[in-house]
């Protein structure tokens, strides 16, 4: 049985059995393969490491997009960065009082490959009207348009490769001046477990551009490591304190299913333990 195996880490490897290749090439950008796993389902990495997994990646696209959009209550106008494989754009179409959603991804070729072979994580949210796909460097794009958004999620790979300018000083300053008053921007940042200088190196360069920055964290099985860490910066410092009870009337509003996010796993989620607290001291 052919074997993938992550190459994120030297010293440590999750493996898959690959039980069948559905796509495999370099796209120009990355090399981008899919395959079907009988734990996971269908699996697709990126340069060697592993991206999104049918049997998991709930946990990690309701965490990246209802968590900050109950707590704003009222975006309208949403850009993802990344996200070629639609599981976030699915979630983000969810919600009713969002008009419009542009996605920044990099690599067409991760969405054509994604749109065939992993149509459960779209779920036919490519053809949503409110939907527009921009091919380009997500970096760039917030440096260049004269569009504002109210929330911005950065769905990238690892900061290795493409991903790289996703985290750095510029690409969050840009991203401020893309937010709408009261506006906020979440990103993927890591498993920090294992890759601490990501949260603290994302801590101190947001700290230069927002009043409200810290983290909030999920379990993700397949980013492996322990708990994966999601950015979040915002000038809004009223969106972290909506109680319980609004968030509860907002997700009964919107009338969404989900299977990871409620209003308690939302204000849970923020609570970070000390190994990871003392870091951002
Ligand atoms: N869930 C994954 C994770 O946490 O690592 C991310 C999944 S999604 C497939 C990551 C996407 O980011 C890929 O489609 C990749 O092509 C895209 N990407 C990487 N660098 C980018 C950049 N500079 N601008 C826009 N998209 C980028």
């Amino acid at each position: 049985m052919k074997r993938y195996n992550e190459t994120l880490y030297d010293a440590w490897q999750q493996s898959f059995s690959m039980d069948e290749v559905l796509f495999e090439a370099n796209t120009g950008q990355q090399h981008l393969v899919i395959f079907k796993n009988a734990l996971w389902g269908r699996v697709m990495a990126l340069d060697g490491i592993i991206q999104t997994t049918e049997a998991d990646e709930f946990i990690y696209h309701e965490s990246l997009t209802h968590i900050p959009l109950f707590a704003h209550g009222n975006a309208k106008r949403v850009l993802i960065i990344g996200g070629g494989d639609g599981g976030m754009l699915r979630e983000v179409c969810k919600h009713p009082g969002v008009e419009e959603i542009v996605m920044v991804e990099i690599d067409e070729a991760v969405v054509e490959m994604a749109r065939t072979h992993l149509p459960n994580h779209s779920a036919g949210a490519f053809d949503d009207p409110r939907f527009t796909l921009v091919i380009n460097d997500g970096a760039r794009f917030v440096a260049e348009t004269d569009q504002q958004f109210d929330v911005i999620i950065s769905d990238s790979t690892d900061p290795i490769g493409p991903g790289e300018v996703l985290f750095t000083q510029d690409f969050y300053a840009q991203c401020k001046r893309c937010l709408t008053p009261g506006g906020v921007l979440v990103t993927q940042n890591g498993v920090p477990f294992l890759q601490p200088d990501e949260l603290v190196n994302t801590f101190k360069r947001q700290s230069q551009h927002f009043a409200d920055h810290t983290f909030y964290t999920a379990a993700v099985p397949t980013y492996v490591g322990g708990v994966m860490a999601f950015a979040w910066a915002t000038d809004n410092l009223q969106l972290r304190q909506v109680d319980r009870a609004t968030l509860q009337q907002r997700f009964a509003d919107a009338a969404i299913t989900t299977r990871y996010y409620t209003p308690d796993v939302h204000l849970g989620a923020f609570a970070l333990p000390p190994y990871l607290a003392d870091q951002l001291k």
